[in-house]
């Protein structure tokens, strides 16, 4: 395993919640946030990790997942307004290292660029798989 880092996963949905399985049993340190408590019953028993209820929009949730220490943020979220507000108070406040979003909407990802937040696009990578079907 390369070394074990300090991560904090905005949103326990279908996503996040894969993530925070994955990064947790490749033996790094999450934290993963979401306002709904039973969003964390995707997370699996071995997942070692601290679960965080709260809006991550709001200054203190981030704090209280220790993002000054991070060394990575994942803002995993379906709404792309959110995940560009917490990236970059994740970027601007806590200095996070490594800030990433996923933003359906590919338009606006330079927006999330200026701002030195690397995005994901699921919208962008569907289409490139439908692509590949072709040939
Ligand atoms: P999904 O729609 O399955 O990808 O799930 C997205 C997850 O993000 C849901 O569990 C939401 O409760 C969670 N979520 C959405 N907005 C916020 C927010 N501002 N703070 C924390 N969790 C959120």
């Amino acid at each position: 395993m390369s070394q074990s880092k300090q991560i904090v996963i905005v949103g326990c949905g279908r996503l996040g919640g894969m993530l925070a399985n994955r990064l947790s049993s490749a033996g790094h340190r999450v934290v993963i946030v979401d306002q709904r408590e039973s969003a964390f019953d995707k997370l699996s028993l071995d997942f070692t990790g601290f679960r965080l209820i709260g809006d991550a929009v709001e200054l203190h949730i981030l704090r209280e997942a220790n993002a000054e220490d991070a060394d990575c943020l994942f803002a995993t979220t379906t709404s792309d307004n959110t995940n560009l507000m917490v990236a970059q108070v994740a970027k601007k406040v806590f200095n996070v290292p490594r800030v990433v979003a996923r933003v359906f909407d590919p338009t606006r990802e330079e927006i999330y660029r200026d701002f030195g937040i690397d995005t994901i696009s699921p919208t962008k990578l569907s289409a490139e798989a439908f692509f590949r079907v072709l040939g």
